[in-house]
């Protein structure tokens, strides 16, 4: 059985009040029924304050970026060894609005994704195609150039012992969720990949994500190969996502 797992990704909003009546309610809601891991990704600068709320409990945090390098002359960047000191066990990397808002690329994703995993950190990958590569039918090939330039550097048990998330770029704040159907086929072919790459594929966790709710949460993590979800917008939303957390 592979571990479940429900990541909130909060992108730009928050505040030092929402954090703190988010992850209060988080806390306070999440009781045994629900046995998938959950990790929480505020903006940096609420780590440390979400670190110190989620200090007795289950919750784990994430961030939603890293830099590629480890200290120097990188102005406003984050390292990986910094967000281990505040607390972080897990950092989202290559989402799809940094790959098209701030031109990430194939290769400098991989080498975030390695300097995560120098320092410690479990590095959410997130792979997916835009609704042109869909409607041009070539989603499994850019899914696997997205997966092979991280394997080629990281070797593909180590991409299969961290988290993959398949987000559809066209189903991400949306509305528009990809059907489980739809969703499975390109999970068990993530999984296909790494079980070619010499990699341990059945253990990998992989996350589905682009406008999970409430409404749609069980029947996509019902699929065999999806092993729960990072959540956008349903996760600002204390009861949306503990409803979310306990449907996976
Ligand atoms: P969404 O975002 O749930 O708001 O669609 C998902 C994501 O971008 O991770």
């Amino acid at each position: 059985m592979r571990q479940r797992m429900v990541a909130g990704n909060w992108k730009l909003n928050g505040s030092k009040e929402l954090t703190r009546s988010l992850l209060a309610g988080i806390t306070t809601g999440l009781h045994d029924d629900v046995s998938a891991d959950v990790v929480v990704c505020p903006p940096f600068v609420y780590l440390e304050q979400a670190a110190a709320a989620l200090a007795d409990s289950c919750v784990k945090l994430g961030a939603q970026n890293v830099c590629a390098e480890t200290s120097g002359a990188f102005t406003g960047e984050i390292s990986a060894d910094m967000l281990r000191e505040v607390g972080c066990q897990y950092v989202i990397v290559g989402h799809s609005e940094r790959r098209s808002l701030y031109a990430e690329s194939d290769n400098l994703v991989a080498r975030k994704f390695v300097a995560a995993r120098d320092s410690g950190l479990t590095p959410i990958l997130c792979v997916g195609e835009t609704l042109n590569e869909r409607e041009r039918g070539v989603t499994e090939q850019v899914i696997a150039r997205q997966l092979q330039e991280v394997i080629s550097l990281a070797g593909a048990e180590t991409v299969a012992s961290a988290v993959i998330a398949y987000e559809p770029v066209w189903a991400i704040g949306s509305g528009l969720t990809a059907t489980p159907d739809q969703a499975q086929a390109v999970h068990a072919f993530m999984r296909e990949r790494l079980r070619d790459s010499g990699a341990k594929a059945d253990a990998c966790c992989m996350l589905y994500g682009g406008s999970v709710k409430p409404s749609n949460a069980a029947e996509l993590f019902s699929m065999p190969d999806i092993d729960g979800g990072l959540i956008g917008g349903a996760s600002l939303v204390v009861g949306d996502f503990l409803a979310i957390c306990r449907a996976a």
